[in-house]
């Protein structure tokens, strides 16, 4: 499941340092996910490293985007043509 960024966010910007996977953007008021890159940091990280560095804890699941870990999986060797996984 991709995540997203609700009402809240105070625009610093920290998230989208950290995401693996340059899938968070600045948006008119708030930072937003780009649901096609949001792996949940599957083959990077054990848990989402936006929701772990949110200072006002608000990235979240979006449950437009249900998706399985294979589903996240595949996105990721899409993102990332010939880099192997990190399995947690
Ligand atoms: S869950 Fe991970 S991949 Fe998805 S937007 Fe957050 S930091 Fe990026
Ligand atoms: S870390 Fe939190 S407050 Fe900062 S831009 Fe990301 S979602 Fe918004």
């Amino acid at each position: 499941m991709a995540y997203r960024i609700p009402e809240g966010c105070i625009y610093c910007g920290n998230c989208a340092e950290e995401c693996p996977n340059d899938a968070i953007y600045e948006g008119n008021e708030k930072y937003e996910i780009d649901p096609d890159k949001c792996t949940e940091c599957v083959g990077f990280f054990s848990t989402p490293q936006c929701a772990a560095t949110c200072s006002v804890e608000i990235p979240e699941p979006d449950p437009d985007h249900q998706e399985t870990k294979e589903q996240l999986l595949a996105k990721f060797k899409k993102l990332h043509p010939g880099k192997e996984p990190k399995l947690f």
